[in-house]
C-alpha cells in the first residue's frame, strides 16, 4: 500500500479492529472513560486488554495509534496529552541518576529546559552537541550515554541532522536515538527505518493540522522500546483526552494533501525571499543554497511549510512594524496548522556550544493554506512598512 492510501485506510472501524457490527461510522467513534467495565471476573484479573482504565487510553486511542504506527513505521505508538510531554517521557524511558545524554544543540527550547531544569535536578548528566556533527558524535560518548536526542532539521534554525550517522553510534554505543520529528509531519523523514529508536511528533502541528489540539506521538521501533515508553508513560500518569485524540486522527487523514499544499507554498515564499535585497539569507533545507541540502535530499522525501530567514540589522522599530504591517500572516506560537504565521525567534537565547551570533532579526515564517500570491503581497506590504519605518 503506498503512504497517502495508508493514512487513509488504517485505524479505521472494522478495518483493523475487532468489531462484529456490520454497519459502521467512517471513523473510530469518541469513546471517553475513566472506567472500563469487564463482562466478568475473569476478564477483569486477565488485565491485560488494550482497553482497561481510562488513562491508559481508549479505542479511540488505539486506533490514533494504528494510523501514526503506519506513518511513522516500527513497532507501536503511545499518545502524550502534548508535544512536549513525548519528548520528556521517550527521554525518561531511558535514563536514571548517574547517566548521561546528549542533546542537540539546536534542540526546540522547551525540550532543553527539561534537560537543564529537570534531568539534571534528577542527577542526569546533559551535554549538548553540534547539530551537524554527524559521526562525529561518537567522540561524545562515555559509559553511560543512554540518550542521543535529535531534532531534524532544528525548528528555529533547521541544521540538517545526519540521522543514519547518529543512529550508527547510538547503536555501537548501545544508546538510544530519540529524533522530534515533528516538522517532517512523519511524512517526509521516517527515522526507524533510519536507524532510530524513538521518532517523537509534536502531533499538535501537523497531525492534528488545525491549531485547536494539543498532542504528542511516541512511535517506538521494537517491543522493547515500546515497553520502556509505556511505563515511562503510565508512571507519570501521561493521559490525553480521547477528544484530541480523535481530533488529530481526523488531521492526519488530510496530512499529505496539506503537507505538500503547505511545502510548495513555503519553498515558494523561500525562493522568492531569498531573491530580495531587504533579507540577507534564508534558512530552508529544500534551498540548494542551505548547507544541509545534500542530507535532507538524501533522507527526506518532501518540505515541510516551515522555514526562517535573517533580516539585516534593522532598528526594532523597524521590525516592529514588519510584524504589525502583516494580515494574513497571525503572530503566534505554534505551527502546522492551516493557516500561516510569522514571528520572531531568537536562536541567540536557546544555544550553548554553537552561539547564534549572526546579527539581524531571525523570522521564522509557516506557509499555511493561502493563496501562495496573497502570501507573498502581504510579505511584500510588510517589508515596505519595514523600509518606511526604518528611514
Ligand atoms: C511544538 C514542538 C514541540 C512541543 O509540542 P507541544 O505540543 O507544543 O507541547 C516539540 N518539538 C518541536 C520541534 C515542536 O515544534
Amino acid at each position: 500500500m503506498k503512504e497517502e492510501t495508508r493514512l487513509v485506510s488504517t485505524g479505521r472501524p472494522g478495518v483493523d479492529q475487532a468489531d462484529d457490527r456490520r454497519a459502521l461510522p467512517v471513523n473510530a467513534p469518541v469513546e471517553r472513560a475513566s472506567t472500563i467495565l469487564f463482562p466478568t471476573y475473569s476478564d477483569y484479573l486477565e488485565g491485560v486488554r488494550s482497553v482497561r482504565y481510562g488513562r491508559f487510553g481508549t479505542s479511540t486511542h488505539r486506533a490514533f495509534e494504528a494510523s501514526v504506527t503506519a506513518l511513522e513505521g516500527g513497532h507501536s505508538t503511545r499518545i502524550a496529552p502534548s508535544g512536549l510531554l513525548a519528548v520528556t517521557a521517550a527521554i525518561l524511558a531511558f535514563v536514571k541518576a548517574g547517566d548521561h545524554v546528549l542533546v542537540t544543540d539546536s534542540a526546540y527550547d522547551p525540550t532543553r529546559t527539561f534537560a537543564e531544569k529537570f534531568l539534571r535536578r534528577f542527577g542526569v548528566d546533559v551535554e549538548y552537541y553540534a547539530p551537524t556533527l554527524g559521526a562525529g558524535v561518537a567522540a561524545l560518548i562515555r559509559d553511560r550515554t543512554k540518550v542521543i536526542f535529535a531534532e531534524t532539521p532544528g525548528s528555529l534554525t533547521f541544521e540538517v541532522q545526519d540521522i543514519p550517522a547518529l543512529a550508527r553510534v547510538a547503536k555501537d554505543a548501545g544508546a538510544a536515538l530519540i529524533v522530534d520529528n515533528t516538522w517532517s509531519g512523519g511524512l517526509f523523514l521516517k527515522p526507524i527505518a533510519l536507524g532510530a529508536a524513538i521518532s517523537v511528533q509534536a502531533g499538535t502541528k501537523y497531525l492534528a493540522g488545525h491549531s485547536d489540539v494539543m498532542i504528542g506521538t511516541i512511535t517506538s521501533a521494537d517491543a522493547r522500546v515500546a515497553s520502556l515508553v509505556y511505563d515511562s508513560l503510565s508512571q507519570i500518569g501521561s493521559a490525553a483526552s480521547p477528544d484530541d485524540a480523535y481530533l488529530a486522527h481526523r488531521g492526519l487523514r488530510t496530512l499529505a494533501v496539506r503537507m505538500r499544499r503547505c511545502g510548495e507554498t513555503g519553498l515558494a515564499l523561500a525562493r522568492w525571499l531569498e531573491g530580495r535585497p531587504d533579507v540577507k539569507r534564508v534558512m530552508h533545507p529544500a534551498l540548494e543554497s542551505f548547507p544541509g541540502h545534500a542530507i535532507w535530499k538524501r533522507d527526506f522525501t518532501g518540505a515541510s511549510g516551515l522555514f526562517s530567514f535573517v533580516m539585516p540589522p534593522m532598528p526594532e522599530a523597524a521590525i516592529a512594524a514588519f510584524f504589525d504591517a502583516l494580515s494574513l500572516f497571525g503572530i503566534g506560537f505554534s505551527w502546522g496548522g492551516y493557516e500561516s504565521l510569522a514571528v520572531r525567534v531568537r536562536p541567540e537565547r536557546a544555544r550553548t556550544i554553537t552561539p547564534w551570533t549572526e546579527p539581524g532579526a531571525v523570522v521564522r515564517i509557516h506557509a499555511g493554506l493561502e493563496d501562495v500570491d496573497d502570501l507573498r503581497a502581504d510579505l511584500g506590504r510588510a517589508f515596505a512598512a519595514m523600509a518606511r519605518a526604518a528611514r
